[in-house]
């Protein structure tokens, strides 16, 4: 058997036909830049997440970065954000001139560990970006409740959590701004890069619609200096095909999840848990193993990929050498990143197919 870490050619056969047709209907209109789809597809997603506005970018890092540049962040600011989480999250910040500030991960949840933020704020400190990482969501009412304490900005990296829920309110319409990527891997992905910010805050949003778009509120009219990072219009008429199904894949992906934990109980591994404030989409389903570079290997002998999200914390990066952490700055963070590894997940995995990656699980290390 050969089971990918993810498949997405399964997916775009389930809806090729409707993909087919939208794609067409653009190049029929031509209208290539910030068209109809565009805003089509804002609407939409802004309504799915429970948020008034929602502005079509380029990529996810993209989202965050003209998040806090909407919030006046810039250089000489401080924005805290977790050890472990994509490298992305922490390049946003400091493209805008910031200081990324890591905090370490909570042991449970391998999200950011909310009783050790207080301690990373400084007179400098202006935003907190939690990331809702592999699915689920970070522990929002302490974290706005120390932002409020201390007049900070919340962005919510929700790249890889749409449809991710807190207490019954999607994530993204928690904090002041709420970050999306739809790399094509993502629970809801393009054909391409993309991103959304969504917010409930007028001001915010309209920054965004001229932060992306050359600075301008009208055509020619450039009110200050910045980039090109729309969201293209094939890539928004894609997602709003794929946005009618997310419902659907990301239950499909929690019963996965729930068949793993089911058939992993009293393995050597451990399970990822499911916060009671949580519901989980799953973008990954990451295990910890103690001899886990092993265990990789022998589950890759029988055909089955992992991957490791991430490896290396963002601290002991190459590129983040000059803030100055060290190793063992962050226990939790620097233990699970030898230890965490990711199954092979999306919605259209069989049951067979986990029941195989399971037993394979048990049948290591005694072949
Ligand atoms: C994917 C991802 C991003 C960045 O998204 P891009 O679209 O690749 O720029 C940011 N943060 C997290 C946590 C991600 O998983």
């Amino acid at each position: 058997m050969n089971i990918p870490l993810v498949d997405l050619k399964a997916q775009y056969r389930s809806i090729a036909e409707d993909i087919n047709t939208e794609i067409a209907e653009v190049l029929h209109n031509a209208d290539f830049v910030l068209g109809k789809a565009v805003g089509l597809f804002e609407k939409e997603f802004a309504s799915y997440c429970g948020a008034k506005f929602a502005i079509g970018v380029d990529s996810g890092v993209s989202a965050l970065e003209l998040s806090l540049r909407a919030c006046g962040i810039g250089s000489g600011d401080e924005v805290i954000t977790a050890a472990n989480t994509f490298i992305a999250t922490a390049s946003a910040i400091s493209f805008t001139g910031a200081n990324p500030v890591l905090v370490d991960i909570d042991p449970q949840t391998y999200n950011i560990d909310v009783f050790a933020i207080e301690a990373a704020i400084t007179n400098k400190a202006r935003a907190i970006i939690p990331v809702h990482l592999y699915g689920q969501s970070a522990d929002m009412d302490p974290v706005i409740r120390i932002a409020k304490k201390y007049g900070l900005v919340v962005i919510e990296d929700a790249c890889q959590a749409h449809g991710a829920q807190y207490r019954g309110r999607k994530v993204g319409s928690i904090g002041d701004a709420g970050c999306f990527s739809f790399y094509p891997a993502k629970n809801l992905g393009a054909y391409g890069d993309g991103g959304m910010v969504v917010t409930n805050d007028a001001e915010i949003a309209d920054k965004i619609r001229m932060l992306r778009n050359y600075g301008q509120k009208e055509k020619y009219h450039h009110i200050f200096l910045a980039y090109n990072k729309r969201l293209d219009t094939i890539q928004a008429a894609i997602l709003r095909v794929k946005l009618k199904k997310l419902d659907e894949w990301n239950e499909a992906r929690r019963r996965n999840a729930q068949l793993y934990n089911k058939l992993l109980k009293n393995s050597c591994v451990t399970t990822p848990i499911e916060a009671d404030f949580a519901k989980h989409v799953y973008h990954l389903y990451v295990i910890r193993a103690r001899d886990r570079d092993k265990l990789a290997a022998f589950l890759l002998s029988r055909g089955i990929s992992t991957g490791i999200h991430y490896p290396i914390p963002i601290h002991l990066q190459e590129a983040y050498m000059p803030l100055g952490y060290k190793s063992g700055s962050f226990a939790t963070t620097e233990k699970y990143a030898t230890e965490i590894l990711s199954l092979p997940m999306f919605p259209e995995l069989q049951e067979k197919q986990i029941e195989y990656i399971a037993e394979s699980v048990f049948r290591y290390p005694n072949t």
